[in-house]
């Protein structure tokens, strides 16, 4: 599938807008249509519902150390802007971006690729925002217009080496920029910070300057006293949140995959010391399996350790739940969710101040003057085990997935072109989304064969029983065979038709979206015959 496909779907099928579409769209923003919304909708209380309220926290699931609770919160996106400066975002939240001077355009440090490349004597570094195959093709193109080369001369360049970061590239002065004609019009790397300020309050001073979150976690570890004080849950737990988060990312692309304005669904679970290596293996096992039982892909999915080297600095553990989106080059694959081992940092930055790590050690972080450089809360977030009696800071485990990212995630795999027959009987490409039931936007649509002949009447009485029970769509406008199609495009799992035979024996048909299957039932078996399919 190539990914305009799926974007022109989404547009002509209501699933998602480029948001202030009619101002000409605002960069990084999206909208979810009328599709879209229920389609985001399910995937988010598909997870509220595994992780938290069908949880039986009184059996051990399979894999896990011990039984455990889980609980949820909802917390506000501005928080006190002292979160920010001891969880470490407000030094450390950022991205290197360069400028150029020439096209005006800015890009992450960290995505620009490019190859060296010899002609008429002179070696230059040609630079391109995407990388893979398009990226040889883009620099080439470049290098023969920057070289004034026809196609016949292509062999005047001498290309040396593959393609490399341009973070290896030191003097930028020989650096033709990905949208430059000529060299050295890149600025040197300079540090820009993910968070977005606003103000809160009338005065407007600096003081008064607030963030948007870039994360929902931190509101977990300032309320991690509050929740236990409030309900009874004992260590191990889990605290659940999804909420809207915001970062102001230099590039983003790849339709919703990286948005300034996009949700995630983070848990924060709390355990002792000693057993979190089980637990981040239990957590990393069982947010993968996630989302291979709503319908991706084994091919498409993978678990990716981090290296030594990509660990975050109290990180003894990451791993991330990656997809091979289709805008990635054949072999890539985009981040859908990190499960992360964060051992005791975030608690003890919001208690003690800002951490960081020296000789080995997380240290409070001191300024010129021996003082902390951010003060934490001074309150004590440690859990006291009534049991044991023993006071300890607890450890953490991080499954923090992104809601807009699995979305598309779904959408993608759910993206199909087959053969059916059309109106007429005869063959045609169809394009189907293959969506889990759970995840379908409507599940099913009700259809009177024609519009005449008491039909309808007998269509709307079955739609009416089903609809308190089930996203349920009416239609009854054009040829039958094309309001399939339409049921298709939107992923409905099955339609139900009243026809000639229903008004003599009471049946209708069910027609699966995946197989084409056509079978009859009596029409007041609809609801159950639906249950049991959709297993809902
Ligand atoms: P990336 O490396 O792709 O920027 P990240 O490692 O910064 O992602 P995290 O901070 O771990 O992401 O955030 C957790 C999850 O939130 C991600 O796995 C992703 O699903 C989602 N997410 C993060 N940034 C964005 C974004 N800009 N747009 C959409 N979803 C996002």
């Amino acid at each position: 599938m190539e990914m305009e496909q799926l974007v022109a779907l989404c547009k002509r099928r209501g699933f998602l807008f480029q948001s202030s579409e009619v101002y000409g769209g605002l960069q990084g923003f999206w909208d979810y249509g009328p599709m879209g919304v229920e389609l985001k909708r399910n995937v988010r209380e598909a997870w509220w519902r595994d992780m938290v309220t069908s949880h039986n926290e009184l059996d051990v699931p399979p894999g896990a150390p011990s039984a455990f609770e889980m609980t949820g919160l909802d917390c506000a996106i501005i928080m006190h802007p002292q979160v920010w400066k001891c969880s470490g975002h407000y030094d450390l939240f950022h991205d290197y971006m360069v400028d150029c001077r020439e096209s005006k355009r800015r890009y992450r440090y960290d995505q620009v690729c490019g190859r060296w490349v010899t002609c008429k004597s002179h070696r230059i570094f040609v630079a391109s925002e995407v990388g893979g195959k398009e990226a040889e093709e883009l620099t080439q193109h470049k290098a023969m217009k920057f070289f004034d080369l026809r196609a016949k001369d292509a062999a005047a360049l001498d290309w040396d080496g593959p393609l490399v970061s341009l973070s290896t590239v030191r003097d930028f002065s020989q650096t033709l920029g990905p949208d430059a004609k000529t060299l050295g019009t890149l600025t040197e790397p300079r540090e820009f910070n993910l968070m977005f300020k606003t103000i809160a309050g009338a005065l407007g001073g600096e003081e008064d300057t607030v963030f948007l979150r870039p994360e929902t976690a931190q509101g977990i570890f300032v309320n991690f006293k509050n929740v236990c004080d409030s309900t009874r849950v004992k260590i191990p737990f889990g605290i659940a949140q999804i909420g809207k988060s915001f970062r102001n990312e230099i590039t983003p692309r790849n339709f919703t995959f990286r948005s300034r304005e996009f949700e995630q669904m983070e848990i924060e679970f709390f355990c002792r010391p000693e057993t979190s290596p089980q637990w981040y293996q239990y957590w990393r096992g069982r947010r993968y399996q996630w989302y291979l039982d709503l319908g991706l892909s084994r091919e498409r999915l993978r678990l990716r350790d981090h290296e030594k080297e990509e660990l975050s600095h109290y990180s003894c553990g990451t791993a991330d739940i990656e997809y091979a989106f289709p805008f990635l080059a054949s072999g890539e694959f985009g981040e859908l969710e990190g499960v992360a081992h964060r051992g005791d940092f975030d608690l003890r930055s919001h208690m003690e101040g800002k951490l960081v790590r020296q000789d080995g050690q997380l240290v409070v972080e001191l300024d010129g003057e021996g003082k902390p450089r951010y003060r934490g809360s001074g309150k004590d977030l440690s859990y006291l085990d009534e049991v044991t009696k023993e006071r300890f800071i607890p450890h953490v485990i991080e499954p923090s997935a992104g809601a807009d990212r699995a979305t598309l995630a779904f959408l993608c795999e759910a993206y199909c072109e087959d053969e059916a027959p059309d109106e007429h009987g005869k063959p045609t490409r169809r394009v189907v989304l293959k969506f889990h039931p759970r995840l379908a936007p409507i599940k099913a649509a009700v259809f009177p064969l024609v519009k005449k002949d008491g039909m309808p009447e007998v269509a709307r009485e079955i739609y009416a029983a089903l609809k308190p029970h089930l996203t349920v769509f009416y239609d009854e406008k054009s040829a039958v065979g094309r309001r399939y199609r339409r049921q298709d495009e939107i992923g409905t799992p099955f339609c139900i038709t009243v026809d000639g035979q229903t008004l003599q024996d009471g049946t209708v048909t069910v027609r699966d979206r995946d197989t084409l299957r056509q079978w009859r039932i009596p029409k007041g078996e609809c609801l159950a015959e639906l249950r049991s399919r959709l297993a809902m």
